[in-house]
């Protein structure tokens, strides 16, 4: 909030927005809320504004499917569970480590907070903020420039692509974690931080918008298939927005999802008009937002604590809300007060962003 104020970018008015149909709606049986208090209180002890807040909490470091098979829920309430648990990991709960969610519930305030998180969207799209802080920028700001080697020498750290090659004294790395292994990446790095970038993380979310005629707004959650859908009204149609995990592929998993629509509110007509990209294909993200597996949490960290010259930085990385647009406006101001601490001969303080 306080970058939208600084470049005075405004919230979307939320009128215009499907109300939601709550967390009240969506489950009620004893089972479940007897799980949801252990996550509540399993998260009530960790500290998401500690930067190492994952230790000593190795025991919940396993596949979240692990975890709830372990609570015997019923068919209905896991999938209330993986459901929701999906919106905040985007990935495969196979494939999240449960305590990465549990995290999430810490960082929101508890599993019902997390589950209903408030929503703020911003004016003309997330991507205003960048644009307003690219406009800043001025001639410094190099786009097209596609980054395939960065090393560290003794002149200074090598920064190079297609376009040509920079050496710079200090540098922040701001790009997805997933793009990193793609890069060749002549920096010495700790041990796990090492094996994360290696191995990337496992957020796979696919989301797509299809034209539709509704007799009035909808709203859902299910699972495998269209897990979240929800609608906004434009100025010639509808559009619904389905996001579902992206397998066996993006395409086919938007595909299924909008059969499961269809058969979960079949009043709504889908028209052949739809939007989607996919973030697991495109080479400058090969993944969605973060989502960590079962033993990368420590990787994640050393590699967010890197000290200069070479700093990594971005949402991905946030020790506090990492995976969301909070993240990544909190890492880059923490990164580059690190590296301004060092320019001020003062030793980089760990990183907490
Ligand atoms: C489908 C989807 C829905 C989301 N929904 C939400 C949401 O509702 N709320 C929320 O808070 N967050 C959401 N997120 C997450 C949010 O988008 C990210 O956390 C945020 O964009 C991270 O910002 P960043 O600057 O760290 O990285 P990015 O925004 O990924 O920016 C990295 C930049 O690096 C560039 N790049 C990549 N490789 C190279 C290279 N080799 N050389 C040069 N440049 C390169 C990329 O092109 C990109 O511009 C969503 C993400 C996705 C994919």
């Amino acid at each position: 909030m306080q970058e939208l104020a600084r470049y005075a970018i405004d919230l979307e008015d939320r009128g215009s927005e499907t109300p939601s149909q709550g967390f009240e709606l969506a489950t009620g049986s004893a089972l479940w809320r007897s799980v949801a208090r252990i996550c509540d209180r399993i998260a009530d002890r960790l500290n998401p504004g500690q930067p190492n807040w994952y230790e000593g909490f190795d025991k919940f470091d396993l596949p979240a499917t692990t975890f709830f098979n372990s609570h015997s829920l019923d068919l209905d309430d896991l999938t209330t569970f993986l459901a929701h648990g999906f919106a905040l990991q985007g990935a495969h709960p196979d494939d999240y480590s449960m305590l990465n969610l549990l995290h999430e519930f810490a960082s929101f305030g508890g599993v019902e907070a997390a589950f209903n998180a408030a929503e703020c969207r911003i004016s003309g799209g997330a991507q205003s903020l960048s644009i307003a802080i690219a406009n800043t920028l001025g001639p410094a700001l190099r786009l097209n420039w596609p980054v395939t080697r960065i090393a560290k020498t003794e002149e200074g750290v090598i920064v190079e692509g297609s376009a040509g090659q920079l050496v710079a004294r200090q540098v922040i790395v701001a790009l997805p974690l997933n793009v990193l292994r793609y890069l060749n990446l002549d920096i010495p790095l700790p041990a796990e931080a090492a094996r994360v970038v290696a191995e990337g993380h496992v957020g796979r979310a696919a989301k797509g918008w299809v034209a539709a005629t509704l007799s009035e707004p909808v709203e859902s959650v299910g699972w495998p298939h269209a897990v979240e859908v929800y609608s906004r009204h434009g100025s010639r149609s509808y559009a619904v927005c389905t996001f579902a995990v992206a397998q066996p592929d993006h395409d086919n998993a938007l595909a299924d999802s909008c059969r499961a629509l269809t058969i979960r509110h079949p009043d709504a007509v889908l028209h052949k008009e739809r939007l989607s990209h996919d973030w697991i294909a495109d080479p400058w993200s090969r993944g969605s937002w973060l989502s960590s597996a079962p033993g990368q949490m420590r990787g994640l960290h050393e590699l967010a604590d890197m000290p200069p010259p070479v700093l990594f930085a971005g949402g991905d990385l946030s020790r506090g809300w990492y995976g969301w647009m909070e993240g990544a406006v909190t890492s880059g101001r923490d990164a580059s007060s690190r590296l301004m601490a060092c320019t001020c001969d003062i030793s980089a303080p760990p990183a907490k962003g």
